[in-house]
């Protein structure tokens, strides 16, 4: 028996429904594996705010380091919309990235031939894409110093982010995406503005260097503007994409979105030690929190994140996944991607049928 201790971060909204549905599946799928799970949940987000008044007290913060994972839900509402920065929800997953050292965020788009009427773009051309945007976290314009708005000579006002990138920063967000090629398709594309940026120049230098390494994955370079336009062209070309934090934030919702259901993505934001934490793209949903409408799938795809980026267990991973591409194939559906001649299921419902394919 291989046991490990997971962290549950219910949060906000619809989180509680989708949590409850994903660790059903993650206790149904243990047994087969040789797997157990000791489940631990923590205060985060609203709910932590309302408790303890903090959006992430720092037992939380020590509970998830002693856990091999952490799994998220979704955090935020209306209610917490007003509060000073500080002290809103979404600031307590900016201390949990920083407190945990997630500098590697890895985000799926895959079109699934049951949803493929979802996505805004031609069947032809979305048609078995499967893309993993790998995209830096903790460096680059969103951190680079120096940072400000600043008065000039004049006593004109100059906003400045400066874009920054060390070799070892680029190294070790360029060997996750290296890593996460190899266990996909062996296809790295990396995505940079080195045509006009130094700090590009030094990352595919690096990237170049690391290639070395991993003579199994055919590595190629696409400047920024070129890889929107291809990605929204003729996505299949794409494999696994490496970029930084800004280029990234830009491109994984544009390929997100070639997928066109929220309700369906997951997400895994790793470290180089300790627990990863895995959660769905979607925010927590005030508008159909408690009414049993939410689409778990996302969350119980983020569980196969974690089981196979956090856990390295690839088997129970599949097992899941092929559990929600059964369920689909079977015509069920939640109401978000709810069409003609699916039958309607509830967010527990949902659970349910994942439950009996399993
Ligand atoms: P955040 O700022 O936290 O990302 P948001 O307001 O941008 O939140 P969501 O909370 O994801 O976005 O909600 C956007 C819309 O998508 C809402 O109408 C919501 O009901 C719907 N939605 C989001 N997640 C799901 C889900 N899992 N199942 C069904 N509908 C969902
Ligand atoms: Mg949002």
């Amino acid at each position: 028996m291989t046991s490990y201790r997971i962290t549950l971060l219910a949060g906000d909204g619809i989180g509680p429904e989708i949590m409850a549905v994903a660790v059903a599946v993650l206790k149904a799928v243990a047994p087969q594996f040789g797997l157990t799970f000791d489940f631990t949940s923590a205060l985060m987000g609203g709910a932590a705010i309302d408790a303890t008044g903090d959006p992430l007290p720092p037992e939380t913060l020590v509970t998830c380091r002693q856990s091999d994972a952490v799994l998220l839900a979704a955090i935020g509402g209306y209610k917490w919309d007003n509060l000073p920065r500080h002290l809103r929800p979404e600031t307590g997953l900016l201390g949990l990235r920083a407190g945990l050292g997630l500098f590697a965020n890895l985000r799926p788009a895959q079109i699934l031939p049951q949803l493929i009427d979802a996505s805004s773009l031609k069947p032809e051309i979305v048609s078995g894409v499967d893309i993993m945007v790998v995209r830096e976290l903790t460096g680059g314009i969103y951190f680079g110093q120096p940072k400000g708005i600043f008065s000039t000579a004049s006593g004109e006002k100059r906003g400045v982010n400066t874009m920054a990138y060390t070799e070892s920063e680029i190294d070790r967000i360029g060997r996750v995406a290296f890593e996460t090629a190899r266990q996909r398709g062996k296809k790295l594309c990396s995505v940079d503005k080195a045509n006009v940026l130094e700090v590009s120049q030094l990352w595919r230098d690096r990237i170049n260097g690391l290639a070395q390494d991993y003579p199994d994955v055919e590595l190629s370079h696409l400047y920024v503007d070129n890889a929107a336009m291809q990605l929204v062209r003729a996505p299949k070309q794409f494999d696994t994409i490496v970029t930084g934090n800004l280029f990234g934030d830009i491109l994984s919702d544009a390929a997100a979105m070639l997928t066109g259901s929220i309700g369906m993505l997951p997400s895994a934001s790793l470290g180089s030690a300790g627990p990863g934490v895995f959660e769905p793209v979607h925010g927590s949903a005030p508008d159909i929190a408690g009414q049993n409408k939410a689409n778990p799938l996302a969350m119980v795809l983020s569980a196969a994140m974690m089981l196979r980026y956090g856990l390295h267990q690839p088997g129970p991973a599949q097992a899941i996944e092929q559990a929600v591409f059964t369920v689909l194939d079977q015509g069920k559906r939640t109401r978000d991607l709810m069409g003609p001649g699916m039958t309607l299921l509830g967010c527990q419902e949902m659970g349910q049928a994942l439950l009996d394919v399993l």
